[in-house]
């Protein structure tokens, strides 16, 4: 097996320990020992330098989109649902390279920006593929990062999604939403069956697992059978949940009740599930997923970017739901910056009011970031820390960089101050990807030149797709404007200010 000291760095093992002035034996893809600088010996060890370096846990995104990776920057003044509206041509890919260039493209970006582990919702239209998935898996595997993806599904159009939709639309575009096609549920299970049977990749590096998109796009028995391939197969389930207030409002006129409350009267909340945003909940909500187990990730710059609201993380951390922090995809808030997260999820929690009791400490930002999404990912005990045991994700940041000139406080200066510029390498499982700022498993020339061919032809082949969106646009969101504007009990709930949460 072979072994690499981490030799002169100062540590941080976790989000509540002070830096220690330590090394670090790798053994394979685990930390094996930490000791204080000089104590340890292992002749036969490679050596990698980490003086001047501060050594972190790799931060893990607890949400993001791969496929999303070619939209960077297309929409602007986009809410949630003009951004769904968009989707069949922000969100389109074509053949299986295209979709690993996607996952390769994130991945990069992800691991430049010191980040280790992801949870990819990944979608294809019109339903997932063993060939699209594997594609994904192979370009995380290649890239050296560690994922979970989960094929992102729905069997109802988002224009059927919203009780009163179609119905609002000039004539003409309801009947061509009408016409939209649709998979049933079974479908898409029967592929993710297919695939976790042969799944080629490692459960350590990239695993699977399915995310029926949005309750209000999926039939109550598709969301029950993804439930049961989740369990059967020991995998996770991710879902958007109450994102924007008009998932919220619309929930209430298609269930009869909340969100929450109908996925855990349908069974399907557990352990193994990760709510994405949960910005519209009430208390009662909040109580059933951390009854559950269940974890969120919060996604407060995705939030901002489309105008959903401010998650109320705070009363979800005190109400005992665990907590991982997301960047979303590039389609709706374009960077894959962890770090940047984290300063949103930090300065977004002081903007709820002044009681600076109710705001995220720094601390917990960190913890959420790491070892909350960890937990998430369904990596609990193995990532997250730099400690014995784990696997050896660490990221080195250059103590020399303007972010930490000078240091006065590590923690904060890493969610308020550091934005990515600091990280000089990544190690994820023992192996470096990242060395000098330089991704070393992806030649970043090829990358540009293929990235920039796909987003030319997509462009091309997604025009009659985005002409049908915008011709879309107005008379959704007009109609969505109103739904949100209309005088509701979800507004005593969750929102930016003023809040009981
Ligand atoms: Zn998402």
């Amino acid at each position: 097996m072979e072994r690499t000291i981490l030799r002169g760095g100062r540590v941080l093992a976790h989000a509540r320990a002070g830096i220690s002035e330590s090394d670090i034996l790798v053994e394979g893809e685990r930390i094996a020992a930490i000791e204080p600088w000089g104590r340890i010996e292992a002749p036969d060890a490679r050596v990698i330098d980490a003086r001047e370096r501060i050594l972190i846990p790799g931060l893990v995104n607890a949400h993001t989109h791969g496929h999303g990776a070619l939209s960077k920057g297309v929409g602007d003044r986009w809410t949630l649902e003009l951004l769904l509206n968009a989707g069949p041509w922000v969100s389109r890919l074509g053949s299986p390279e295209d979709k690993a260039l996607a996952a390769r493209l994130a991945a990069v970006e992800m691991l430049l920006k010191g980040c280790t582990a992801c949870y990819d919702l990944f979608v294809e239209f019109p339903i997932p593929t063993r060939e699209g998935l594997e594609a994904a898996g192979n370009a995380y595997a290649e890239a050296g990062m560690r994922a979970v993806i989960a094929p992102m599904m729905a069997d109802r159009s988002f224009y059927a999604a919203i009780p009163g939709l179609i119905d609002a639309l000039p004539a003409g575009l309801a009947a061509e939403v009408r016409g939209l096609a649709s998979t049933s549920g079974d479908t898409h299970l029967d592929i993710c069956r297919s695939v976790l049977r042969t799944w080629p990749f490692g459960r350590e590096r990239v695993r699977l697992a399915v995310a029926p998109t949005i309750p209000l796009h999926c039939a109550d028995e598709f969301m029950v059978g993804a439930a049961r391939l989740a369990a059967e197969h020991g995998i996770g389930y991710h879902m958007h949940l109450a994102e924007s207030k008009i998932q919220a409002v619309s929930a209430r006129s298609r269930y009869g009740t909340s969100l929450a409350r109908h996925l855990d009267r349908l069974g399907v909340l557990a352990p193994t599930f990760t709510a994405a945003h949960a910005v519209w909940l009430d208390a009662e909500e909040i109580r059933i997923l951390a009854g559950a187990g269940a974890s969120v990730a919060h996604n407060p710059g995705s939030n901002m970017r489309l105008g959903s609201g401010i998650a109320p993380a705070r009363a979800m951390r005190d109400l005992g739901v665990n907590l991982g922090i997301g960047t979303d995809g590039s389609n709706c808030s374009d960077n894959l910056n962890m770090f940047e997260a984290m300063r949103i999820a930090s300065l977004a929690s002081h903007v709820r009011g002044p009681d600076y009791e109710q705001w995220l400490a720094t601390a917990e930002v960190l913890e959420m970031a790491t070892e909350g999404s960890a937990k998430a990912l369904g990596f609990a005990g193995a990532l997250g820390r730099i400690e014995p045991g784990f696997l050896a994700d660490i990221v080195f940041l250059d103590a020399g960089n303007i972010n930490y000139l000078p240091l006065n406080n590590l923690v904060n200066q890493l969610v308020h101050t550091e934005d990515g510029s600091g990280v000089d390498k990544v190690m994820v499982g023992g192996r470096l990807v990242v060395d000098e700022g330089e991704c070393l498993t992806v030649n970043r020339a090829q990358l540009r030149r293929d990235v920039e061919a796909a987003a030319e032809r997509l462009a091309r082949s997604t025009v009659a797709q985005r002409r049908l969106a915008e011709r879309l646009e107005p008379a959704v969101g007009a109609f969505c404007r109103a739904l949100a504007a209309t005088d509701h009990p979800i507004n005593r709930y969750a929102s930016a200010q003023g809040s009981d949460l």
